[in-house]
């Protein structure tokens, strides 16, 4: 049986009056990459802020495995819980090595100046080389962060939260500017890393998404709209209608 790792049922989210969301539904599987999608302004990215808890749903239930409620929630505490976030401009230390980046975030429960001091243990050394391999920057673990390209900068950043050990991992829109090698790079790291993760990506990219056979969920003005495989989704006039412009 499939187990559910995460449930969002009708999250509904207020801006001042001007609902971004609409009582959206969402279950995630475990070892599930799921693709959210649908045009500008459907209120994508706000369901990934309410699920890490950055926005606070007007009414609705965020639920982890086990019916742990996170609602209410704060931001750190889902992290803790294990819901990584990236957003689209990585956050990472550029004047730092990449290694450094790697060891700060691996430390970083123990907070950022103890981090700092603390040396690592064997077994976390071993795990950071894994790491730095899997992101595929082995051969460059002594860069300035900020040297890298646009496309290693957000494998650096994937590596950071993953060495936080997160059950899920939300992603917004990880190619995007990245060229084709670089997506399609990011393509088998994201095929790595549902081995042993939940993964839900906000994405523009059609062709990326075609290229996994993972189930979509389109959302248009806050609502859903459809959900099923790519090939369900294309299918539906009202989702070409919306999203596909035909
Ligand atoms: P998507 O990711 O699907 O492009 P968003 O979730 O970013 O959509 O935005 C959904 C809608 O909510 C948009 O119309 C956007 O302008 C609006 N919105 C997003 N964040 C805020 C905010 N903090 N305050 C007011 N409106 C917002």
């Amino acid at each position: 049986m499939e187990s559910v790792i995460l449930q969002c049922d009708g999250v509904t989210v207020d801006f001042d009056g001007f609902k971004a969301v609409q009582g959206m539904d969402l279950t995630l599987t475990r070892g599930e990459l799921r693709f959210l999608i649908g045009p500008n302004g459907a209120g994508k990215t706000t369901m990934l802020d309410v699920i890490c808890g950055k926005v606070k749903p007007a009414s609705g239930k965020v639920t982890l495995r086990g019916g742990v409620d996170i609602t209410r929630k704060r931001e750190h505490q889902i992290a803790e819980l294990g819901i990584g976030r990236k957003f689209q401009t990585p956050s990472i230390f550029p004047s730092l090595t990449v290694y450094d980046n790697l060891e700060i975030a691996m430390k970083q429960n123990r907070g950022v100046f103890a981090a700092m001091r603390a040396k690592l243990r064997s077994e976390e050394a071993d795990r950071l080389a894994a790491q730095l391999e899997m992101v595929g920057l082995q051969g460059k673990a002594a860069w300035r962060a900020g040297g890298l390209s646009h496309g290693e900068k957000q494998w650096l950043e994937i590596g950071m939260m993953l060495l936080q050990e997160p059950e899920i991992l939300l992603l917004d829109e990880p190619v995007a500017g990245m060229t084709d090698r670089e997506t399609e790079k990011t393509g088998e790291l994201l095929q790595h890393i549902r081995k042993t993760q939940s993964i839900v990506v906000v994405e523009h990219d059609m062709e990326f998404v075609r290229s996994f056979a993972s189930k979509v969920t389109v959302m248009h003005e806050g609502r859903l709209l459809k959900e099923g495989s790519m090939e369900d989704v294309q299918r539906d006039d009202r989702v070409a209608e919306v999203y596909l412009g035909k």
